[in-house]
């Protein structure tokens, strides 16, 4: 599904990412953890195709095809989706008109036809309903003025309609409650199936309680240093980045 093989990336002139190797098969939930400012929003960013961040070295085959050469259109048209630690506000911009637009865009990309109004109302509606949402939120306009869980159920809302086969998700705790936590991991978890695979980003073991993981890496400078199963994170949350740095 996903194969990163010595990535290196600059921001700026500083060297962020120095040699990420990872490799990730349809079926599998892999997390990253690491000390702040370690680079993993930095390898989000860089998946997703942000500007500003430039790979100087190393490749990203998404599907066996190389993902760095990809539009970030391209890349969520072709499956993936990119959830993000602060999503942006769009005023003016009613949250279903934004969905209706991002999911066409999808079905376009696909050669699939467009749906009209109507049957986006209808596919939105059960969306809503399996997850729990409240849908007065898709008449605002997109994030402003959310709440952190709002925002956390407006990506999962998306999450879910778009249906990716590579979830990417760079999360922070703080600022999250446990409830919105939850609706992250219910989001994920609902899609998780043996043709999709996610990359779940965090600095907090927490959120692991509730997506469990197949395999947890540690990112600390640029580089993953340590690769283990679901109980890597456990020996994290108890002992620490530093006492892993000292090992
Ligand atoms: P993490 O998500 O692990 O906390 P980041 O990827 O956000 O780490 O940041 C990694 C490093 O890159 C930090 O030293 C940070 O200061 C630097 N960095 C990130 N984004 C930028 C930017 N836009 N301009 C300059 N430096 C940046
Ligand atoms: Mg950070
Ligand atoms: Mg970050």
């Amino acid at each position: 599904m996903l194969e990163i093989k010595n990535l290196h990336a600059t921001v700026g002139d500083k060297e962020i990412l120095k040699g990420i190797n990872l490799s990730i098969k349809a079926g599998e939930i892999h997390a990253i953890m690491g000390p702040n400012g370690a680079g993993k929003s930095t390898l989000s960013y860089v998946l997703a195709g942000r500007d500003g961040y430039e790979v100087t070295s190393g490749e990203v085959l998404y599907k066996g095809e190389d993902l760095l050469a990809l539009s970030p259109d391209e890349r969520a048209s072709k499956g993936i989706f990119l959830a993000f630690q602060y999503p942006v506000e769009i005023p003016g911009v009613a949250s279903a008109t934004f969905l209706k637009t991002a999911y066409n865009a999808q079905r376009k990309y696909r050669g699939e036809p467009e749906v009209d109004a109507m049957e986006f109302l209808k596919l939105i509606r059960e969306k809503t309903k399996e997850l729990d949402i409240k849908d007065d939120m898709l008449k605002r306009a997109v994030n402003v003025g959310f709440s952190g869980g709002e925002k956390k159920r407006n990506e999962v809302l998306q999450m879910a309609l778009l249906e990716p086969d590579l979830m990417l998700l760079d999360e922070t705790d703080s600022g999250l409650d446990i409830d919105a936590l939850k609706i992250a991991a219910d989001g994920v978890n609902r899609l998780r199936s043996p043709e999709r695979a996610g990359l779940i980003i965090t600095h907090y073991q927490r959120l692991l309680d509730y997506i469990v993981p197949d395999f947890v890496h540690v990112l600390a400078d640029g580089k993953i240093v340590k690769s283990g199963d679901k109980s890597l994170a456990l020996e994290l949350e108890e002992k620490g980045y530093a006492a892993l740095s000292a090992a």
